[in-house]
């Protein structure tokens, strides 16, 4: 397949990783932001054919782990009225909210229905001028176009039926509040590719200065992620803190100023709730006043809802590259795809479902805590997965990646 094999070539792969090897010298850790980043690390091994002394720190960047337990509930309350049809992109719908997620909703009788696309609710507003059409409008800056273009049709078609739930984030205040904690341990980020094919990565350059930090946009292919590694070792190696670009196969400087635009229309900046982690400043969009009249929390009287988190999920420390899914006393016991305590195990995004798929019974997912090499006796990967063969010892080989 074009544009796809090509970014999982094994010899290319292979050179990448050496080539990340021979500009290593000291120890750096670098946080993939985007949760399809996050997948692509753990289903290939990527993470296991770096030198030991680069540790990659999982982001906050899948979306639908980052929706607040309360804008479930929200959602919940509204789809449960009889005189709602609900819209929702699929993987919202196995989200624990405090009592039930959405598909619970939906086998109650509540009429929950999958779209592939916001102009798609707008489509059965039109159908269905009876009912109240409500969008889950949930996403970074990926998905906000979309979400402000079917506001924006919805009042020139004049539709008073239609409205959206709105859980938009956006990264570069995600990256900052990472950067800000005390806690913090990430000295490079590969930022995500497909967000900055909207916004560009101009706003990244105050992050990168400030903190001193080199920013790598970067795709979700495993070369994509191999190269963006390198170049942000090379940064650190280098003692510089520069935004480069990667992805420029698809990102451009300035991003796709239409769609900024259309952004800029419906939405404003506010600050939004991050499920785990709690508020960050302006790290949201919400619609602006002229478009109040299609905000579902208004229209349905649901603002007040307020919910905690469950202290069983540590996903907030999952999300800020704190800890890793396997240290979560629930993984694999309590919290698993079927029954999911937190987003980050049901989303295709989640870093706990990706080493729940990839990497479960394998310790630490494959390094030794603290110092980057594998369990002894573990083999590296399961046989199948491909992974390493046993007896083959040290980094993994090109040969062996072809096969995942
Ligand atoms: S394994 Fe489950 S409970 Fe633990 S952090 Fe991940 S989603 Fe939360």
């Amino acid at each position: 397949m074009r544009y796809l094999t090509e970014y999982r070539d094994p010899e290319q792969v292979k050179k990448l990783a050496e080539a990340v090897r021979a500009a290593t010298a000291r120890p750096w850790r670098i946080m993939e932001i985007c949760g399809g980043q996050t997948h692509a690390i753990i289903r290939f091994g990527l993470d296991e054919l770096l030198p030991r002394e680069i540790t990659l720190i999982h982001g906050p960047g899948c979306p639908v782990c980052v929706t607040p337990v309360e804008i479930l509930d929200k959602a919940v309350a509204i789809a449960a009225r009889p005189e709602a049809i609900f819209c929702s992109f699929g993987d919202m719908l196995r989200v624990p909210g405090t009592a039930k997620d959405l598909f619970t909703v939906k086998s109650e009788g509540g009429d929950v229905r999958v779209v592939y696309s916001p102009m798609d609710a707008v489509a059965l507003a039109q159908q269905n001028p009876r009912r109240e059409v409500v969008f889950f409008a949930v996403g970074f800056e990926t998905t906000a176009p979309a979400n402000a273009m079917a506001v924006a049709e919805a009042a020139r078609l004049g539709l008073n039926n239609f409205s959206i739930l709105v859980s938009h984030v956006l990264v570069p205040p995600a990256m900052r509040a990472v950067l800000s904690s005390p806690q913090n341990r990430v000295q490079g980020f590969l930022a995500a590719g497909h967000v900055c094919t909207i916004t560009g990565t101009e706003e990244y350059k105050p992050l990168a200065d400030e903190f001193r930090v080199p920013i790598v946009v970067t795709g979700f292919e495993p070369l994509d992620i191999l190269q963006g590694v390198l170049m942000c070792v090379r940064q650190l190696e280098s003692g510089r803190h520069e935004v480069e670009n990667q992805y420029a196969r698809s990102v451009r400087p300035e991003g796709n100023r239409v769609a900024r635009k259309q952004v800029e229309e419906v939405f404003e900046c506010i600050p939004r709730k991050w499920r785990g982690i709690g508020e960050i400043p302006s790290s949201g969009l919400g619609l602006r006043a002229r478009y109040a009249a299609f905000d579902a929390e208004r229209r349905f009287a649901v603002s007040h809802i307020a919910a905690e988190e469950s202290s069983a999920c540590i996903a907030g420390e999952v999300l800020q590259g704190h800890k890793k899914p396997h240290d979560c006393p629930a993984f694999g016991i309590h919290c698993t795809p079927d029954k999911p305590l937190g987003a980050p195990m049901v989303s295709s995004e989640g870093a706990c479902a990706a080493y729940y798929r990839y990497r479960r019974g394998k310790g630490e997912g494959g390094r030794r805590k603290g110092e980057g090499g594998r369990r002894k006796g573990e083999g590296g990967r399961r046989k199948g997965e491909g992974g390493r063969r046993k007896g083959e010892g040290g980094r993994g080989k090109a040969e062996d990646f072809a096969g995942s």
